[in-house]
């Protein structure tokens, strides 16, 4: 039998390579229902290959356009929804037995937890869904008892060198350091979107390279690993490791540090967990050590990179600060990307508002979705003043 697949985010980074790695196993997956926001000839390409069942285009005017273009191709037989709800039924839809969450940001939480409610199977790759509301998240998974598994490489790693979770100290989540980590603070005043863009070790979604760039994604990261494996942030540790060898480890109480290596594709991670606990083939070439670059490491800079730094204090302070970090985030991210901000900007940006909201923590998903949007309404008015003189 095989297991039906929806792809939340199928047309971005992850999207794809779940594809390339559900392709591999024909006789193991068929892909159900695959959503995106806007990029319509990617989505033909992709309902070209794989032949889903239901397509939602966020945007209803990409939706419309799809339509043709399918009918054109003589694909009218796959069905195309637009909007939120149809996104959220795309998760809960019967023929799907497995989720891919892997659209970016915010957006991702309705359909991930509608996946959840409806007790899908969930690979989680969007982790602003458990940065802003991880509390919530968690409670639900566990009400539902769901397998929920992690695609982000470092939670991923983790989890392979977890085992129970007995006698572990702490855990260490790897960051390559993003394209400016040698680079002096006064370079970073003029770095360009694309610059921020051009990660050493991995292609990925432009949103989430900001994020590296900035250190904000590890930042995200440590929050993230602390609903996943149930750790305080003060047992939490970042090492920088520029070679993304290592994507993560797992410290013991008797000294043991296990570590998972390969190398940097996200086809790792994504079959691990598809194929979890059994494993398969996923077209990543093997790690040559010998031939490879040294594996080197280093402490993390909170000076020049004061976003990790803010993501902990975020993850200390409790509340709904990791609510109101991830939409300050997510708005100043926008707004870089835009060349409406300075690069060094993000950081003051989601400083500036995590000082002016400290509202408590949620109690119901109404309470995380109205503190998400104060918090992408007071960012834009201090993105208002730290991006004056910019186009
Ligand atoms: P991406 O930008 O390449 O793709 C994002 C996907 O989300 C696209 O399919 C896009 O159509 C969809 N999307 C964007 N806005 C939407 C909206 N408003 N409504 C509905 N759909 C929308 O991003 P990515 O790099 O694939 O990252 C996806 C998620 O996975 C992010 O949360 C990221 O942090 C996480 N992640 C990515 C990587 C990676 O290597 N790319 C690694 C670890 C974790
Ligand atoms: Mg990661």
């Amino acid at each position: 039998m095989t297991r039906g697949i929806c792809i939340l985010g199928a047309t971005g980074s992850i999207g794809k390579s779940t594809l390339d790695v559900v392709s591999r196993h024909p006789d193991q997956f068929r892909i159900v229902a695959l959503t995106g926001n806007h990029r319509v000839a990617e989505m033909q390409l992709l309902c070209q290959q794989h032949h889903p069942e239901l397509v939602v285009m966020a945007a209803p005017e990409a939706a419309q356009q799809l339509r043709v273009g399918l009918g054109d191709a003589g694909l009218k037989k796959i069905q195309v929804e637009s909007g939120p709800e149809a996104l959220a039924e795309a998760a809960r839809m019967s023929g799907v037995d497995e989720v891919m969450a892997a659209i970016v940001g915010a957006a991702g939480l309705l359909p991930t937890l509608a996946a959840v409610e409806a007790g899908k199977k969930v690979y989680l790759a969007n982790k602003e869904c458990l940065v802003m509301a991880g509390n919530l998240f968690m409670e639900r998974v566990r009400q539902h008892q769901v397998t929920l598994l992690p695609i982000d490489s470092e939670h991923n790693a983790v989890f392979q060198c977890f085992a129970d979770g007995k006698g572990v100290r702490r855990i260490l989540l790897t960051a390559s350091g993003g394209p400016f980590r040698t680079w002096p603070a006064e370079h970073l005043a003029v770095v360009t979107p694309d610059q921020a863009c051009a990660h050493p070790n991995w292609v990925m979604g432009r949103k989430i390279s900001v994020d590296s760039a900035t250190m904000m994604n590890k930042g995200l990261e440590v929050i993230e690993a602390h609903w996943l494996f149930d750790l305080p942030a003060s047992r939490i540790d970042v090492m920088i490791h520029p070679q993304s060898i290592i994507h993560s480890m797992v410290e013991y109480v008797d000294g043991s540090v296990l570590a998972q290596l390969g190398n940097p594709d996200m086809r790792t991670p994504i079959a691990h967990a598809l194929a979890f606990p059994e494993r398969m083939e996923s077209g990543v070439s093997s790690l040559d050590l010998a031939h490879g670059p040294d594996l080197q490491f280093e402490a993390p800079d909170l000076q020049r990179f004061p976003c990790l730094a803010l993501a902990f204090d975020a993850l200390q302070a409790g509340g709904a600060a990791a609510t109101v970090l991830n939409a300050a985030n997510e708005i100043a991210v926008q707004a870089f990307l835009e060349g409406h901000l300075p690069f060094l900007r993000i950081a003051a940006v989601v400083e500036d508002t995590l000082g002016e909201l400290q509202p408590a923590a949620p109690d119901h998903l109404d309470d995380v979705l109205a503190i998400d949007q104060l918090a992408r309404e007071v960012a834009l008015r201090h993105l208002a003043r730290h991006g004056s003189g910019m186009q």
